[in-house]
């Protein structure tokens, strides 16, 4: 019999990732296409990015079993609408009727941090645990919630949303979202490279950070955790005060979830050797002790590859599982 293929798609603002993945989650085929936001014609792309592969790998259509794809921006999981996908320009568009139609494929869509979350659960660091938290940070801060090993999606789609808890109740950065000091403005690449920067505009300030950004007028959330690795006393500061802010927040969604794993994941968690000791003692002193013990905070695994795979794994499981075989 010919190997059945599960299709993951990560739908982001400048590349689609696709892949071919086996029933054990293992990825078999993957490649990219440029998402083309100007003309719209993400969805045909996709199908046709599709279509070509299958020929070029000699298989046959009907060995996909199903797309499973991540989307920025909250989902209607039933229709598979997405409510508002600011980066695609997309207003309560009915993403899975369109590749459903466009690919012949049944298709879910689900959000991309939610998916990513599915992936380490699966195949990463959440080691198959079916109460899981997943946190990534990046330029924003999204999150992922897998309660009894089902996504938290909530009313509106809008469950998980880790990185627009309130941190800074009075007085914080304004966030995307509309609020200000949400944990996304402290633990984001965005976040740790404001708060550098607002130090290095006070007086008689030294380090090295100092002559780099008068050099450029710009740094890095790397150049921070480089400049912290060399015992780099403001970016100690900084990731002092990330630290406490990540192990705070983590700590009280714990308080209600009482989850196995936490995940952090995102180009941040490159500095990780930095900043998971300190959030795990954060995390440890403000939650409830039952919470902190069964709770195990680890760095994902996946990397890039989390959205793929854990598109698979919504195929493998809602339509793979729901239909009978023959
Ligand atoms: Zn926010």
């Amino acid at each position: 019999m010919a190997e059945t293929f599960l299709v993951g798609v990560d739908l982001g603002g400048t590349t689609i990732k696709l892949a071919f993945i086996n029933l054990d989650g293992e990825i078999k085929h993957k490649w990219e296409i440029p998402t083309n936001k100007k003309d719209n014609t993400i969805v045909v792309d996709i199908a046709k990015a599709i279509d070509q592969k299958v020929l070029e790998l000699n298989l046959s259509k009907d060995q996909l079993a199903g797309i499973g794809m991540g989307a920025p921006g909250p989902v209607e999981l039933e229709t598979g609408l997405i409510y508002s996908a600011v980066n695609l320009g997309w207003e309560n568009y009915p993403l899975k009727d369109k590749l459903e139609r466009e690919t012949n494929l049944p298709v879910i869509i689900d959000n991309d941090a939610n998916i990513a979350a599915l992936g380490e659960m699966w195949k990463g660091a959440g080691n198959k645990a079916k109460n899981l938290v997943c946190v990534t940070l990046g330029t924003g801060v999204g999150g992922g919630i897998i309660a009894n090993g089902e996504i938290i999606h909530g009313v509106l789609g809008a469950g998980g949303e880790i990185g627009h808890i309130t941190s800074i109740p009075e007085g914080g950065a304004p966030c995307n979202c509309g609020k200000t000091g949400c944990l996304e403005t402290i633990a984001s690449a965005t976040g740790i490279v404001r708060m550098a920067v607002e130090k290095l505009k006070e007086d008689g300030v030294n380090s090295p950070l100092k002559n780099l950004y008068s050099q450029s007028e710009n740094i890095t959330a790397k150049d921070v955790f480089d400049s912290a690795r060399n015992g780099d006393q403001l970016a100690l500061d900084v990731i002092e005060t990330m630290s406490y802010h990540l192990g705070l927040a983590l700590a009280n969604l714990a308080n209600g979830l009482n989850p196995e794993k936490i995940v952090i994941g995102g180009g941040v968690s490159k500095g990780a050797d930095l900043f998971l000791a300190k959030v795990k003692a954060y995390f440890q002193k403000y939650s409830f002790p039952t919470v902190a013990k069964g709770a195990d905070i680890k760095v994902a695994t996946l990397g890039n590859d989390a959205g793929v795979i854990g598109g698979a794994w919504l195929v493998k499981s809602k339509i793979l599982n729901n239909v009978p075989t023959a």
